[in-house]
Parts: structure tokens; C-alpha cells; sequence
């Protein structure tokens, strides 16, 4: 038998083992990603009580800078999930943003197929996303907003000393540079810093040497650009620089591209009138002789009828008989009245049988 004192020993044994065994099986603290992304890049932040473990940080490629407010937000999680995958996966933790309608990523319908992808790619995970003030989501902000990412990047074929020396050379810049050199507060917005002007931190492009038609080239017409429209190849070009009249030169220029006239649809449809969508076709049975009449909808018997009698009958008079399918239009009062007038027989073509009017069916 045991005494008293050793029964006490053995129960504080299997007391602390299973105090142990408590302690093992106790769920880590949960993480916290604070994310943001600006329109250069994305930042974020992994906490665990407060207390920062890791910092990340990224730009964004052309292409991503490109794309809405959301896709971007979504981006940014979905990058700070992925880096810090040995952290988060197989537990719960909490995503902390400043776009709101992020809050909803789960409940939401997928429209595109851009968040369909992104989405896919955080379905392993456990999480909650709160969401909390921009003014309150600092760090993650400050992160995205780097001041190595927000440094100019000036196009391939562009050269700083040579748009320092063209500044000079245009009377629009050299005038402005003059009055900023004898009163910085002379022309609100721009400032002249390292022999560059700017406006409201975009570069200043002077006009000579075709250097803002260089600008709108990179803008446009590289590869990477892949000949975008108005508003994106405006957006690109707005980032950076700034010149009078930049929209119209823009416009202009994405007007005159001559990969765009020749690829874009807008400019494959027909030169008719965009109105016109129908086309009457009338084929004289003996010579094959074919008119093409253009229709507008909603049309009217009494309108092909006066169409056809403009087009058709003053050419070669009222045919004997006409052959058509069972359009309303054919079947209408006003139609068969009309030839009943002029004495033509009407024939009615049997339906799905276009045998009977292949001559026309065949256009
Ligand atoms: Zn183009």
C-alpha cells in the first residue's frame, strides 16, 4: 500500500503531466496580415499580438499597375499569404485592409476571370479579413509607397540630359524655369529641381526634338504597351510626364497608329451607316442580276415596299411573280395589296424549305 504523502506525489505527477499535455496542445497565437497596395506597389505586414515579425515589400509590373483598385488590394493579399505561407497555413489568422469591399471577398460573385484566379489561390487558407481605416492601416501603406519605387522611370529611348537640354530650347519651359529661378512660388504646381522641371511631380516634357512623340511611342506602340486605347495609353503617359494638351496629343496620336487602324475592329466595320443593319436581297431569277438594299430596323412593309419600288421596280418594272420567304413584312396586308395593284402573284416560299428561294438564300 501506499502512504498518504506518496499518493499526493503521484496525483501532483499525473497533475502536472496533464497540465503538460494541456500546455502542448494550446493553438499558437494567431497571425495578423495588415496589407495595402498602392498604384506602384504593395506592402504588408505580419503581426502576431501586435508585435511586427516580418516585413514585405514589392512593386508592381506594368501590367498589375494597370488595374483597378480592387484587383490590386486582392493582389496584395494574396502576395503577403503566399510569402508568408510557412506561417499561415493550417492555421486561422486575420487579414487586416483598408478597402472595404475586400471585407466581402468570400460572399461575393467572381466577375472576372483575373479574381477567379486570385481567389483560387487563397482558398487553403483559414482566414478573416477585418476591415480598418486607411488612416489606421499606416504601415502597410508607407510600405506600398517606398521611395525607391516611387523614383521616375524614364522610357529606353528617353535621355534626362537630353530633355535638360531641350528645356532650354522651348520657350513654354525656359520661361517657366526663368520665373521658378527668380521666385519659387511664380508659377503654382511646378518646381525646377536637378535641371528638371516638373509639375505637380510629373516631368515636364518640352516640345522639340520629337521627344513627346518618343514619349507617346513608348506609351503606345512597344510591346509591352501593346498598342492600348486612349484611356490607357493617356493613363501611362500621365503617370510620369506632363506637357499642355497632353490629352489631345494623346488622342491624337493613338488616332494616327497605323497598327491600330489596321488590327483594331472598330475600324473593320463597314463604312456604311452604322444604322443600317439589314440587307434586302432581291435576285431577278432568269439572269441571277442581284440588288443589295440596305435596311434599318424596326422597318415597316410600308417601308420595303417603297424601297423595293425605289430600288427595284424603277429599274426593271413590276415582276410577274415574287418569290419570298415568310417574313411578316411579306405577309402583311399593306404587301400583298400592294402587288395585288400592280397584279403580281405573290408566292409564298414554304418554311425551312429554302429550296424554293434559293437564289436568295444562297446570298
Ligand atoms: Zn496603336
Amino acid at each position: 500500500m501506499l502512504s498518504t504523502s506518496a499518493r499526493g506525489l503521484r496525483g501532483a505527477d499525473v497533475r502536472g503531466q496533464e497540465e503538460l499535455f494541456v500546455k502542448k496542445q494550446t493553438p499558437p497565437k494567431s497571425f495578423t496580415v495588415e496589407c495595402d497596395a498602392s498604384s506602384e506597389g504593395v506592402g504588408a505586414i505580419l503581426t502576431q499580438e501586435n508585435h511586427p515579425i516580418a516585413y514585405f515589400s514589392k512593386g508592381f509590373s506594368p501590367s498589375n499597375r494597370l488595374k483597378s483598385a480592387y484587383e490590386r488590394e486582392l493582389l496584395a493579399l494574396v502576395l503577403a499569404v503566399q510569402k508568408w505561407h510557412h506561417y499561415l497555413m493550417g492555421y486561422h489568422f486575420f487579414v487586416k485592409t483598408d478597402h472595404y469591399t475586400l471585407k466581402f471577398l468570400m460572399e461575393q460573385r467572381v466577375t472576372t476571370t483575373e479574381q477567379q484566379r486570385l481567389l483560387l489561390k487563397l482558398m487553403p487558407y483559414d482566414f478573416s479579413i477585418i476591415h480598418r481605416k486607411g488612416s489606421e492601416n499606416k504601415g502597410a501603406d508607407a510600405l506600398s509607397r517606398r521611395p525607391q519605387m516611387l523614383s521616375i522611370t524614364l522610357p529606353r529611348c528617353l535621355d534626362v540630359t537630353e530633355i535638360q537640354l531641350a528645356l532650354n530650347s522651348d520657350p513654354y519651359t525656359s520661361q517657366l524655369i526663368y520665373k521658378l529661378q527668380q521666385d519659387h512660388n511664380s508659377c503654382p504646381g511646378y518646381f525646377f529641381v536637378d535641371q528638371l522641371l516638373y509639375y505637380k511631380g510629373r516631368l515636364v516634357v518640352p516640345n522639340v526634338q520629337g521627344l513627346r512623340d518618343k514619349v507617346l511611342f513608348e506609351a503606345h506602340a512597344t510591346p509591352i504597351a501593346g498598342h492600348g486605347g486612349f484611356l490607357k495609353t493617356l493613363k501611362r503617359v500621365s503617370a510620369q510626364f506632363f506637357w499642355p494638351n497632353l490629352k489631345k496629343d494623346v488622342r491624337l496620336f493613338v488616332q494616327q497608329c497605323l497598327t491600330c487602324q489596321r488590327q483594331k475592329y472598330d475600324t473593320l466595320s463597314p463604312a456604311v451607316c452604322s444604322h443600317m443593319d439589314t440587307i434586302l436581297v432581291v435576285v431577278d431569277r432568269l439572269s441571277k442580276y442581284a440588288h443589295f438594299i440596305a435596311l434599318s430596323h424596326p422597318f415597316t412593309a410600308k417601308s420595303v415596299a417603297l424601297l423595293f419600288c425605289k430600288e427595284v421596280v424603277h429599274l426593271h418594272g413590276f415582276s410577274r411573280s415574287i418569290v419570298s420567304d415568310r417574313d411578316t413584312v411579306f405577309l402583311s396586308h399593306f404587301w400583298q395589296e400592294l402587288f395585288r395593284l400592280s397584279h403580281t402573284k405573290l408566292n409564298m416560299s414554304t418554311s425551312y424549305h429554302p429550296q424554293t428561294d434559293g437564289q436568295t438564300e444562297s446570298w
